[in-house]
């Protein structure tokens, strides 16, 4: 029996006039993550795509996909002619396979609304000839397993797994954005939720040459492979910031140095936004966690940024933190023993209310020299999951990728 992957999308489906686009967008996703384990193209049918694999097993597909943004879910399926008889017959082999006496029942969809039985006939036929072939039990308000059968144009998928997609919307439909990446737990996580509302997203990192080993570097490196998992490859520009930070511990009083040095970040970072052509920045800020991140320090940190700063975070309890980053596979990378490169800067008593004039008057150094240095001295890479590629190499891989 030809397999297949039932792929459905959720939230594109509301997008109106624009909804060919983020299909597109989608498919190319699809198409690009299944490359990865062998060139299959998927194609559209009836608001949900299939992937077609022959005898292949699914597995490893289900693994890509399942990393994809803008997958509601996906069910590894047989493909059978447009024959009600050879529908009953998959379902009951599937059910034959399954649990021997766990309950079931079956849920027929017609998309092809031509096809002659109902999909509550369809339901009866096969389950009947389950309870035949089987003995099992049909439980219809709480099954052990569902056997689904969607009926399409030219021929059904039966199956009775189903996955959880992402969700979200296929990468390269929202733009791009800039996240400013620690190497902590918090920062790789926000990127991760920007990229599946649809951003793509490149790193940045203010490194500090002195303070910290070059473990940092290879941790952001390995956390950048993680992420590329999300969108095909990830770029990441690191900032060398070792001069600035000493101005600043010379120049800016203890409790607001990280203030003042998370305001250079922005102005460096603004610098940034025209080469990656990005509409707004990306932080790890949940409000409260530590002190910068008061709602006072955020307003003073974040005034020094012109574009959006998105804080997908802002809400979030550390612990439901760490839980995504378990599950995108950053915590273990961002736990490994290198401090980032600021936790040095962290007075015994750090303002948490700071003012905007009085930060300003602080910052007497010469800000648009280190701005301008910083930015020169801006060494850039780009990883897919499996490691570094040079930039043009990597290009052929991303999504919605312009030429430049
Ligand atoms: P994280 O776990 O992301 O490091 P955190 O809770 O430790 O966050 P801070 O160290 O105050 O908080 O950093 C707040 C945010 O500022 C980070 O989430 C990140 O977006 C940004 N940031 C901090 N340090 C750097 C850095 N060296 N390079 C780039 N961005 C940074
Ligand atoms: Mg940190």
């Amino acid at each position: 029996m030809p397999r297949t992957v039932v792929i459905h999308y959720g939230e594109i489906g509301l997008k109106g006039k624009n909804r060919w686009f983020f299909e597109r967008k989608l498919l190319e996703a699809v198409d690009r993550a299944a490359a990865r384990i062998a060139p299959r193209r998927a194609g559209w049918e009836h608001g949900r795509l299939v992937l077609d694999l022959g005898d292949e097993d699914p597995a490893p597909y289900l693994d890509a996909l399942q990393r994809v943004p803008g997958i509601a879910w996906l069910a590894p399926a047989e493909v059978t002619p447009l024959d009600a008889d050879a529908m009953v017959a998959t379902v009951v082999d599937q059910a034959r396979r399954g649990p021997p006496d766990a309950s079931f029942r079956v849920e027929a969809r017609r998309a092809n609304k031509k096809f002659p039985l109902t999909s509550v006939e369809l339901n009866r036929q096969a389950g009947a000839a389950v309870v035949a072939a089987t003995r099992r039990p049909v439980d219809l308000e709480e099954p052990a397993v569902t056997y689904s059968v969607e009926i399409g144009e030219k021929r059904a998928y039966v199956y009775s797994e189903r996955r959880r997609g992402l969700g979200g919307l296929p990468t390269g439909t929202a733009g791009r954005l800039l996240a400013l990446l620690s190497g902590g737990i918090d920062s790789p996580v926000a990127a991760f939720r920007m990229m599946r509302r649809g951003c793509l997203v490149a790193g940045l990192h203010f490194f500090n040459e002195t303070a910290t080993s070059h473990g940092v570097r290879d941790k952001l490196d390995r956390l950048c492979r993680v992420l590329a998992r999300y969108q095909g490859r990830m770029r990441l520009h690191v900032v060398p910031f070792e001069p600035l930070q000493r101005e600043i511990v010379m120049t800016v009083p203890a409790p607001c140095r990280m203030i003042v040095y998370r305001r250079m970040m922005f102005r460096i970072a603004e610098r940034m936004l025209p080469r990656e052509r990005a509409l707004g920045f990306v932080t790890g800020d949940s409000i409260g966690q530590v002190a910068s991140q008061t709602l006072r320090n955020l307003r003073v940190i974040y005034a020094a940024a012109e574009h959006p700063v998105y804080t997908p975070l802002a809400g979030m309890d550390k612990t439901e933190i760490v839980d995504e980053a378990r599950r995108i596979g950053t915590f273990e990378v961002s736990i490994l023993p290198y401090g980032d490169c600021c936790s040095f800067l962290v007075p015994a008593h750090p303002e948490t209310a700071a003012r905007l004039a009085a930060v300003e008057a602080m910052e007497r150094f010469d800000v648009e020299g280190f701005v301008a240095a910083a930015a020169a001295g801006t060494v850039t890479k780009v990883f897919t999951e499996d490691g570094e590629v040079t930039p043009s190499a990597g290009r052929a891989a991303v999504a919605g990728e312009a030429p430049e």
